[in-house]
């Protein structure tokens, strides 16, 4: 059996995080594909775990290289699959990359059995108070995110998948089970 590359996208506080990591805890041989990128680690991220963080001239090298999978420049910084490690673990198992629509796009374009998953907010309302609720996010950049987020809500029309992340337990059960019918499909 072939493992897949799982894409997880959805709005910035939409709760990817935690919907994630509940499912690596349900299903072990799920991996994580640590994303490098140029922003500043935020407080309780680590090296490795969450990103690697490196410099714009790096992360501009490893481009050069031909080192991601897929890459993106949004809020001032660049985010990017290092292709190498994703190939790795899918040795292993499911792979899933939490990235946003335009890489999402290129993940489809050179690895076209990709499961391809959008996670929607309760209603928009919620997603503005999550975003507001975190406390990390200054006011002057709230109104930025939102718009972000409309403009990513629209792309899940070419998602293979839409989930709506109105609890995090059953939307982590959602998706496990979406991933567990595309392993079924492929055999
Ligand atoms: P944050 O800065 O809040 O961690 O992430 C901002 C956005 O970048 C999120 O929508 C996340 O899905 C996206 N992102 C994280 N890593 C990658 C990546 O490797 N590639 C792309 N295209 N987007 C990413």
């Amino acid at each position: 059996m072939k493992n897949k590359l799982i894409v997880i996208s959805g709005a910035s506080g939409v709760g990817k995080g935690t919907v994630l990591g509940i499912m690596m805890q349900q299903r072990p041989d799920l991996s994580f594909s640590v994303s490098a990128t140029t922003r500043p680690p935020r407080p309780g991220e680590t090296e490795g775990v969450h990103y690697y963080f490196v410099t714009k001239e790096r992360f501009r090298e490893m481009i050069d290289q031909g080192a991601f999978l897929e890459y993106d420049a949004h809020a001032a910084n660049y985010y990017g699959t290092p292709r190498e490690q994703a190939v790795e673990k899918l040795a292993r198992g499911p792979v899933l990359l939490d990235i946003e629509p335009n890489g999402a796009k290129q993940v489809r374009r050179s690895m076209p059995d990709a499961v391809l998953i959008f996670i929607m907010p309760p209603s928009l309302e919620e997603l503005e108070r999550r975003l507001r609720g975190r406390g990390d996010t200054p006011e002057d950049q709230i109104q930025m995110r939102m718009e972000r987020a409309l403009w990513e809500m629209e792309q899940r029309f070419w998602y293979d998948h839409v989930v709506v992340n109105d609890d995090a337990e059953r939307c982590a059960r959602e998706i496990l089970t979406i991933i567990a019918d595309s392993a079924e499909e492929s055999n």
